[in-house]
């Protein structure tokens, strides 16, 4: 499947759930948002189908998210009905980890392959103040559950703030002993026009990855260590838009996704769905595509007719342009 700008879009990212089990200031209000009723939300069978059409348009790639998709019931067995169905290659998932622990043992059995973990700080306040109710302890423990099980790639991502202040080294030594692959996402001020993001924070608290890069190597100097060098063509497998770097010697990498400093728009490959049925040509832009009313009552041909629009309407790049009406999790981060 090729866009109008001759991208070729093979990766569908699926939000699953606006809920969550925690409540990142930059995500969501503290109320959470659970404006979708359950009638709104896409069932299990609707979702399978829409990857089923578009697995036969050329989509080959699976990534669940949210809101946390690991409070959606029904989560593994619909993993292994997408891990299972003719087309898609791989099927990944973002979470925030706190659930990994029970689930990720079902999930493994099901055909996820990776996941990606989010987790901001390994400070015990911070992680508080950004999550607003969760602890780190429960974190951590999907982390180590998720090497344990052998998800591979393991790759845990940061969102970098100016004003949290975020200890970037510590965070980057975390590659060095065991086969993580730590990434530091720049902050997007996404939900600021709708109100939604409710952390205060707005364009001046973006932090460049070029500057996250060079804290930590002057930071990593100054104890004797050797700065990050770069890592060519051993990326890991599945890797999205990110330059990673590597410490000698360690067993992960460090990469750097830099959605606003460096935007990597010319070899986006994607397209989205929300939890509500609707398709999003581009994070950063507000024109959805209803899908949900094909689902229930329309044909295989519709569907693939409201895939082929969105396609068609994905913009050659995001224009700078960062707030959005929806927050992350609605969208599907
Ligand atoms: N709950 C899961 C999690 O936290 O991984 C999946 C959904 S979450 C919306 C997906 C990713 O979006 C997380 O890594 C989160 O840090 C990131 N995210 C949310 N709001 C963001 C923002 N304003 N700027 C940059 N990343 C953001
Ligand atoms: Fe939940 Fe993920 Fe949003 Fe945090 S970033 S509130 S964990 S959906």
């Amino acid at each position: 499947m090729r866009d109008k700008h001759g991208r070729v879009i093979d990766y569908l990212r699926i939000s699953l759930t606006d809920r969550c089990n925690l409540r990142c200031i930059y995500c969501m209000p503290a109320e959470g948002v659970g404006q979708m009723s359950h009638d709104d939300i896409l069932r299990i069978e609707e979702i399978e189908r829409l990857v089923a059409v578009a697995a036969r348009m050329g989509i080959t790639r699976i990534r669940l998210t949210g809101g946390e998709p690991l409070v959606r019931k029904g989560v593994a067995s619909l993993v292994r009905n997408l891990v299972d169905t003719p087309g898609i290659e791989s099927v990944a998932m973002t979470t925030n980890g706190v659930l990994l622990p029970r689930f990720a043992d079902e999930l493994t059995a099901a055909g996820l392959s990776r996941v990606n973990i989010s987790l901001d700080t390994l400070d015990v306040d911070q992680f508080r103040q950004v999550t607003r109710n969760g602890d780190l302890k429960d974190a951590l423990k999907g982390i180590e559950v998720a090497l344990r099980v052998g998800f591979k790639p393991v790759k845990i991502n940061a969102v970098t703030v100016r004003s949290l202040n975020q200890d970037f080294l510590a965070y980057a030594k975390l590659s060095i002993d065991r086969p993580l692959h730590v990434r530091f996402i720049e902050y997007m001020p996404v939900g600021e026009s709708s109100g939604i993001d409710g952390s205060g924070w707005g364009k001046e608290d973006v932090i460049s990855s070029e500057e996250v890069l060079g804290i930590i190597n002057e930071q990593a100097r100054s104890e004797g260590r050797g700065a990050l060098v770069p890592v060519d063509s051993t990326k890991p497998e599945g890797w999205g838009p990110a330059r990673y770097f590597t410490f000698e010697g360690a067993q992960g990498t460090v990469g750097f996704i830099s959605p606003l400093s460096r935007h990597f728009c010319a070899e986006c490959n994607r397209l989205r769905l929300t939890a509500d049925g609707k398709l999003r040509a581009c994070l950063f832009s507000d024109e959805e595509f209803d899908v949900r009313e094909a689902l229930r009552s329309g044909s295989d041909e519709a569907i693939h007719d409201i895939l082929e629009q969105v396609l068609w309407a994905k913009p050659d790049e995001h224009h700078d342009k960062v707030g959005t009406e929806r927050g992350m999790s609605q969208i599907g981060g």
